[in-house]
């Protein structure tokens, strides 16, 4: 099979789950429960936003008109009270931040700009009309969509839906992911490797990038390189909604996964995409089920997870959009590297915005990935960069 190219690999990845997605269950929950959630209705106004007139700063409603110059100080409308006042020529009023702009005012002037003298206001400089004031539906008008269904909800999506009542809402189930590491010389956290041992870290890494792209992880006991056990552990994991497989898919003597996969008439999507690390990513079908084969080093199965199996989990959690977090910065020293292939490299974005590459020894080197906090994204046909330069950065 002819390996893809980052670009195509994702493109195969969303395409083929797309093509693959049923109908996703849905339930209804209480707003303060579905932090994360991907929204599976569309959500309308329920009035106009702002329903009135409102000001937009502590001050003065005036008729633009009449300013400058000094005007009678004719009342007061605060915040959350019913606007009972009318403005009349030659009046202003006193208004709050949030409160209802009267009729007849047509802009506010901010207090700093503005001096009192005895039941006058004086004004030293004009005012545009509609000045700190946001009309009646400005921001949305009653009956609009304001949030379309298969967006992630958060904190700024949580505070329109308080916004416009939606106390209950909607959601897609979350898509449980099972997590299978295999490799004889794996232990479990708690255990005393020997020094040919090590423990096994991809299953906890893995478990909390699913949890991040939205849903439920199931860690599955570590399979040994032994075609049986391998065997098993898959049929367990198939029967999840999506199967990330760790280690074994290399060329070595004792990569059982292909070869165990096979037995579940496996088929396979593509099985090497020009990136680095994680060359030898796997994609494919059984039983119904995508899984992903993810090589074994550290930074590949993260590298693999976060640009490629995190579009399928986003997708299969119902978001209409799978997001890869990518965007620019300016490289803190000159960067070279040997073209042909799409590199993550371990980096650390610095206060100021700049990218500085992390001194690696390769991808099992997960104390450079502790120094780190992103990915430096070498282009394939690039292969030098200078200091200052703009280069792309995968954010974690
Ligand atoms: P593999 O893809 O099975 O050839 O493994 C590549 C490298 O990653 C080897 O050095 C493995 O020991 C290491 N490795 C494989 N699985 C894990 C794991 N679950 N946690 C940490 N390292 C692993
Ligand atoms: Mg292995």
């Amino acid at each position: 099979m002819a390996a893809l190219s980052f670009a195509d690999a994702r493109r195969t990845v969303i395409d083929r789950v797309r093509e693959g997605l049923g109908p996703i269950p849905t339930e209804t929950l209480r707003l303060d429960d579905t932090a994360g959630r991907v929204l599976a209705q569309a959500i309308h106004a329920d009035r106009d936003y702002p329903p009135e007139a409102r000001s937009m700063r502590d001050g003065f409603a005036v008729r633009s008109a009449d300013v400058p110059g000094q005007l009678q100080l004719a009342g007061e409308i605060r915040a959350g009270q019913p606007c009972t006042l009318a403005l009349q020529p030659g009046q202003a009023i006193e208004i709050m931040t949030g409160a209802t702009v009267p009729p007849g005012a047509d802009a506010v002037v901010m207090v700093e700009h503005t001096r009192t003298e005895d039941h006058r206001v004086i004004f030293d400089r004009p005012i545009e009309t509609g000045a700190n004031v946001n009309p009646q539906g400005c921001d949305a008008r009653s009956g609009d969509e304001v949030l379309p269904g298969g967006v992630r909800l958060q904190f700024a999506e949580t505070a329109l839906l308080a916004s416009v009542g939606a106390a209950y809402v909607n959601v897609y189930r979350q898509p449980r992911v099972a997590i299978l590491a295999t490799g004889d010389e794996l232990v479990e956290l708690d255990s005393h490797p020997l020094p040919h041992q090590i423990r096994n870290s991809n299953s906890w890494s893995l478990a909390l990038q699913v949890a991040r792209a939205g849903a439920l992880p199931r860690v599955l006991p570590v399979a040994g390189d032994d075609l049986e056990a391998t065997i098993d552990l898959l049929g367990d994991g198939l029967g999840a909604d999506l199967l990330l497989i760790s280690g074994g898919v290399s060329a070595g003597k004792y990569d059982m996964v292909e070869l165990a996969l096979k037995s579940f008439d496996a088929s396979f999507h593509f099985d090497r995409v020009l990136i680095q690390p994680g060359q030898p990513c796997v994609f494919g079908t059984a039983r119904g089920k995508f899984f992903f084969g993810l090589p074994g080093n550290p930074a590949s199965t993260m590298v693999c997870f976060e640009t490629l199996a995190r579009a399928a989990v986003e997708l299969l959690s119902g978001l209409s959009e799978p997001f890869l977090p990518l965007t620019w910065a300016r490289l803190a020293v000159n960067f070279r590297h040997k073209p042909g292939l799409t590199r993550f490299l371990p980096a650390r974005l610095q206060a100021g915005g700049t990218l500085l590459p992390v001194k690696w020894s390769g991808s099992g080197d997960l104390a450079a990935l502790g120094r780190a906090n992103a990915w430096l994204v070498a282009d394939p046909e690039r292969a030098e960069y200078a200091a200052g330069e703009l280069i792309q950065v995968l954010l974690r």
